[in-house]
């Protein structure tokens, strides 16, 4: 799971489909659909994307962040306007910033329980490593979220994160 920060109110453009643009890339031969696209039978060849700047964070790195900016972090949904995240991110540039780091760890098997599968006891869930979190991935990250609280505070528009 993972948390996008953008301004859902910036105008979308049709740009060349990212997924077109990897099949032709491909060694594969093209299966072109007739519409101009190749990645699928509904693709025309563009897609709609947003000219908003989208830093994408791990919910575990967004609720850092958020902590961070002195936002309420329980809730990994909310909406600020660019001002107001700007001053905050300046605010975090100059504090400790050490609740946010962690070091990377491996979740231990069977976190999702244990069953009995033809009569012999299994662990449950997938293998899962949780990265860990420097002081310079921080800060590149409130880069990130800097760019866009530019962003939106020169078009009037709201911050939104989900
Ligand atoms: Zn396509």
């Amino acid at each position: 799971m993972s948390i996008t920060f953008s301004c859902p109110d910036a105008p979308r453009a049709r740009q060349e489909c990212e997924f077109c643009a990897m099949e032709r890339a491909s060694r594969y031969p093209l299966k072109e659909n007739g519409r101009g696209g190749c990645c699928d039978d509904w693709c025309d060849g563009t897609s709609e994307k947003t000219t908003s700047p989208t830093p994408n964070f791990s919910n575990v790195n967004a609720r850092a962040i958020l902590a961070l900016l002195g936002m309420d972090s329980s809730d990994l949904c909310g909406s600020c306007d660019g001002a107001t995240l700007r001053q905050r991110i300046l605010t975090a540039r100059g504090s400790d910033r050490s609740s946010a780091l962690r070091d990377g760890r491996e979740l231990q098997p069977g976190h999702l329980g244990a069953g009995v599968v033809d009569g012999a006891i299994v662990r449950r869930g997938c293998r899962v490593i949780e990265g860990g979190n420097t002081d310079e991935q921080t800060m590149r990250r409130l880069a990130a979220l800097e760019s866009l609280a530019i962003f939106a505070q020169g078009n009037g528009w709201t911050i939104s994160w989900a």
